[in-house]
Formats: structure tokens, sequence, C-alpha cells
């Protein structure tokens, strides 16, 4: 009895309680009534000073050889909840705020355990906290490999797609000048396309390699931040895509038909050759004569007919 009098007589509860209220706290919940009965328990006992003093003038309520071997269990190992307290609340923090791969259900049962035995572990069963910092490590390391791999591949498809991604916006752009011309209004307008061109930054690979220690410190690679819901992103592309390019040659197609009936004579006439690229497709060339001075002249020829 005496030994188990002596930890708890040289144990620092305000520690403790500040640990566990700074705790309960992160994880958005008050600290449990029993633990708070426990902790009030430890400042009573203290209250006699030290442990002779206890033991001669203690109330027999507070005496009970059973309370007191539980107290000092508990102070025991709520010790150790202090010891790893930034541990255990890089751990809220973790749980607060990483996104896990959606489809894979093992990690994500693991992380819903290492969630649900957190707040048991810390308030009803300190003597368990290194074993739950065992199990925290080990979804962490799953969850490292897992991201590096993402963002690998991820950004390898990024990088595959990137030159078309170049070639979409170009011809958004001309879009966007020729839905200046009221003729042209209905084939050039690109207002569907605001979403993509809003989360284009999406679409740019990300050039670092983020290391096992950046993931730990940020859940993410700090360049780009992506997550696992960023994975879809190529699939958006991908039907994006068709939809540019099909509104694309409409637009084309409204212009060089609109251009045609002109009659152009002059051999080097860049528009001339702007219509000789609609015809074949040639982004690069259309995409080069378009310069404003030319954009102004199919202004001018389309709205004065
Ligand atoms: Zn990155």
């Amino acid at each position: 009895m005496k030994d188990l009098l002596e930890i708890i007589f040289s144990t620092d509860v305000d520690a403790i309680w500040h640990t566990l209220s700074s705790l309960a706290e992160k994880s958005n919940m008050n600290v449990p009534e029993n633990v708070d009965k426990v902790l009030k328990d430890v400042y009573e006992i203290k209250d006699f000073s030290n442990p002779e003093n206890f033991m001669r003038n203690a109330p027999p309520a507070l005496l009970d050889a059973k309370n007191i071997s539980t107290i000092a269990n508990f102070i025991s190992s709520w010790n150790k909840v202090v010891d790893a307290q930034n541990s255990l609340g890089y751990i809220v923090k973790f749980l607060d705020n990483v996104i896990l791969n959606p489809e894979d259900n093992q990690l994500n049962l693991l992380r819903q355990t290492v969630s649900e035995t957190m707040t048991v572990v810390i308030f009803s069963q300190p003597h368990r906290v290194e074993e739950l910092l065992a199990r925290f490590e080990n979804l962490m390391r799953k969850y490292i490999i897992q991201y590096l791999e993402f963002h690998r591949k991820h950004n390898e498809e990024l990088a595959r797609i990137e030159p078309k991604f170049g070639e979409l916006m170009d011809k958004i752009r001309i879009m966007e000048n020729l839905y200046s011309i009221d003729i042209l209004q209905p084939y050039c307008d690109t207002v569907e396309f605001k979403n993509f061109t809003d989360i284009s930054r999406l679409f740019i690979p990300c050039k670092h390699t983020p290391t096992e220690d950046e993931i730990r410190q940020n859940f993410v690679c700090p360049q780009c931040r992506k997550t696992f819901l960023d994975e879809g992103i190529a699939d958006y592309f991908k039907t994006s895509e068709q939809k540019v390019d099909k509104k694309f040659n409409d637009c084309m197609k409204a212009l060089a038909y609109n251009l045609s009936d002109k009659i152009i004579d002059a051999e080097n006439d860049p528009i001339k050759s702007l219509i000789q690229a609609i015809i074949v497709s040639d982004l690069n060339t259309i995409k080069n004569v378009f310069s404003d001075k030319v954009l102004d002249r199919i202004k001018k020829i389309l709205e004065n007919r």
C-alpha cells in the first residue's frame, strides 16, 4: 500500500489533468466522468501531504486498498499518456485530416479501429497506450507507402495528358476570342468549360518527389497537396477533352464557312492560311495565324456583311 501511495503522492496530477483535458478537447469531447472522479480522489489523497499522514488520518472510504490500487495503476499509466501526449495529439490531427484511398477497405478499417480505441485507451485503459501508438505507426507506414505510390502514378498520368492539356487550353482561348463576334457566338461559346479552366491547375503534374518525412508532417505532398480524391481528375480530363474538341471543330467550321464566301485575293493573306489550316485541322497554324490583328480583320469581315 505504501508503494502505491508513493506513486500517487509523487505524481504531477496537474500535468495529467492538463494532458487529458487537452486531448479531450482535440477530440471534441469532454473528459469522461469516471476519469474526473479518479483525479478528484487523487487531489483529495494528496491533500494529506504524505503517505504517513494519509494512512493515519484519511477517512475509511478513501483508505480502501482496492481503490488505492486502482488509482495508482491509473496514475502510472496516465504518466505514460503524458509522456506520449505529443504523439497522441498528432494521431488526433492525422485522423481529423487524412484522406485515405476510399477503395482500400483494410486501411479504412485500421483507421476506424485506431479512431475508436483512441479515447477508450487514453481515458479508460491508459495501460494500452503503447499498443495504440504501435497500431497507429502501422497505419501511418501503410498510408505513406500508398500515398507515395499514388503521387507517383498520378503525376505520370498527368505528364501523359500534359501536351493534350496545352492543346485544349489553346482551343478554349481561341474560342473565347471568337466569341466576341456575334455571328460565331452560338458555335464558339466556352461557358460549359468554365469548370475545366477553373480547375486547370490540377492537370499540371507536380515536379516534387515528396519524402516519407514530408508525408508524416503534412499527410500530403507539401507542393501539390493532392489527395486520393484527385485521382478521378484524369477521367474528367478525358470527357472534357472530347467536349472541347467537338466544340472547337464546330467553332472552326462556322468560322471557315462564314469566311469562305468572302473574296480573299492576296496570295499571302493570313486569313487564307487560317481557312486552309481549319480545313486540315492544323491547330498549330491556327494558333500561329491567330493574332489580334487577324481577329480584328475577321471581325470587320464578318460584321460588315
Ligand atoms: Zn506533389
